[in-house]
């Protein structure tokens, strides 16, 4: 029997949850964890359209990538549209999950099939974040170090880059006096003792925090184990907002604008002037990316392909760069291919449907 927190868990492995901004409402947002899943369905957006057509294909969780519920709830009287789809929901049994601002955040998320699409190289994070590292210090014996780096790389410690098993240990003199209650594994009770040690660092995702320090304690023979964690300021390359790429070949502003087209669907393109420059380099960013402009200037991508900006921000691409505002919904559409992609790859006991409704709030004549 397949759970929705299994198909959470497997979600949340390529876009853990810590990783949305904080102003989201990533989750599970109706139903229970525990219910067996019988189909799924995705969409981009959750509406009472969405929820019909989920009761209509069967399919007792709908798997969103915009949360519903986002502001909050005061009421449940159906006064709205937000209050209207959540009763309706709740009334038919079906869940309700969303996969927002840590689907956009990761490598493999929604820029990176925005990226694709288009079919650029070289992808990778346009703005990484900080401050979502850690770092492990601890001591262990020489005899067991290789044992206790191994738990703490298969517990996701010592992953750089495309590195793995990254650490740095260093010899040293450890001392330690067990009380009389103490059960030692080096030494005699209330006897001051002299060890060898080897220091030992690795860094990790913050949070992977509890999983890692359970991996040391598991496999470190000492009773206490002695161990510092600290936050680090490093960037986390593989987490961040937009991405940047490389067109294979260069090409014309014009030309590049209708394979941009073509490639996502589109039926319009709001743009700034086009400068003399090739397009080589591209940035992207899903939904609304205006707040990454600088980042893509600052990176010297030819192109910024997002949505949402203002009239006055597009002043800001100052010749320097050409904006190609594609809109919203257009820009994430491709977010359902992603999901269904990464839910197909591990489950096979259910339906898993891509929800046939256009949910774009904006029509064009
Ligand atoms: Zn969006």
């Amino acid at each position: 029997m397949i759970r929705i927190k299994d198909i959470i868990r497997e979600l949340e492995t390529i876009a853990p949850r810590s990783y949305q901004e904080a102003y989201d409402n990533s989750g599970l947002l109706v139903g229970n964890n525990d219910t067996e899943v019988k189909g799924v369905l995705i969409t981009l957006d959750v509406t009472e359209k969405v929820v019909q057509e989920a009761i209509d294909r069967s399919c007792n969780v709908i798997i969103a990538h915009h949360p519903i519920i986002f502001k909050g709830l005061k009421s449940l009287t159906g006064k709205n549209y937000v209050e209207r789809t959540v009763l309706m929901a709740i009334k038919n049994d079906v869940a309700i999950y969303a996969i927002h601002t840590n689907l956009d955040n990761v490598n493999n998320g929604v820029n990176k099939k925005i990226c694709d699409k288009i079919g650029l190289n070289q992808t990778r994070i346009l703005k990484p974040k900080t401050g979502l590292m850690s770092k492990l210090i601890t001591f262990v014996p020489p005899e067991v170090k290789e044992e206790v780096l191994n738990a703490l790389y298969n517990a996701g410690a010592g992953q750089i880059g495309n590195y793995k098993n990254c650490s740095f240990s260093s010899e040293g003199t450890g001392t330690f006096t067990p009380s009389v209650e103490a059960n030692p594994t080096i030494g005699t009770n209330d006897k001051p003792e002299t060890v060898k040690e080897h220091r030992v660092e690795v860094i990790f995702p913050s949070y992977l925090t509890t999983g890692v320090i359970n991996s040391l304690k598991a496999a470190h023979p000492y009773e206490e184990v002695a161990y510092y964690v600290s936050t680090i300021e490093n960037e986390n390359q593989e987490v961040g907002s937009g991405m940047i790429g490389i067109l294979e070949n260069e090409m014309e502003p014009m030309f590049f604008l209708e394979l941009l087209k073509n490639k996502m669907n589109l039926k319009c393109i709001r743009h700034t002037e086009f400068s003399r420059k090739k397009i080589k380099t591209v940035a992207v960013c899903g939904g609304s990316g205006s707040f990454l402009l600088l980042a893509a200037k600052a990176q010297s991508a030819d192109v910024f392909i997002t949505a949402d900006f203002k009239y006055h921000e597009f002043f800001d691409a100052e010749g320097a760069i050409i904006i190609a505002d594609i809109g919203h919904y257009e820009s994430e559409v491709f977010t359902k291919e992603l999901l269904h992609d990464i839910l197909s790859e591990k489950f096979d006991k259910f339906a898993l449907n891509l929800s046939k409704i256009d949910t774009n709030p904006i029509s064009y004549i």
